[in-house]
């Protein structure tokens, strides 16, 4: 299980300084080739909004217009499986070297995303949210937790998240 891994501070080293951003934007070209759901269907974060409408365009290597939209970004990606995108959407500093979601058995199907609050600061910013998931034929758990971003070029990034109520 690696639910944790929503906020939980990496213990990784990062895998791509010195490259100069290549192996970061290879990971958005294949986030972009990834298998997605139709044009109109329910995007994962928000079942009134369309996929296509909402997360899809970031998870095919648009910049997130604000922090809240990478969290809903991410949290959808954590729904449909693109490690690659949740990968090059966390900052280099604190990012794992891999995910393995694949490999979660039972994999967590999630249930719904609720941001409580978004507070922008300049190029920081911190995102509230409740996150439910279920775990195979258990019940429904949610997760709350503070995550925090950081704005580079344009670009937001995950950097760490407090869990807890
Ligand atoms: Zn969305």
């Amino acid at each position: 299980m690696r639910i944790e891994s929503l906020g939980r501070r990496a213990l990784y080293t990062p895998t791509t300084h010195g490259d100069g951003g290549r192996a970061h934007r290879a990971r958005y070209r294949y986030a972009a080739a990834m298998p997605k759901p139709p044009a109109a269907a329910p995007c994962p974060c928000d079942e009134t909004r369309r996929y296509a409408a909402c997360c899809a365009p970031l998870h095919a290597g648009e910049p997130a217009a604000t922090a809240e939209a990478l969290m809903r970004s991410r949290y959808s990606a954590y729904a449909l499986g693109l490690e690659h995108y949740l990968l090059a959407s966390w900052h280099a500093s604190t990012r794992p070297a891999a995910l393995n979601l694949a490999a979660e058995r039972p994999a967590p199907k999630w249930l719904g995303l609720k941001v409580l609050r978004h507070e922008p600061d300049g190029d920081r910013a911190q995102v509230e949210f409740v996150a439910r998931f279920r775990v195979g034929g258990g019940s429904a758990q949610r997760l709350h937790e503070r995550s925090r971003f950081v704005r580079e070029q344009n670009r937001w990034y995950y950097l760490e998240g407090q869990i807890g109520d």
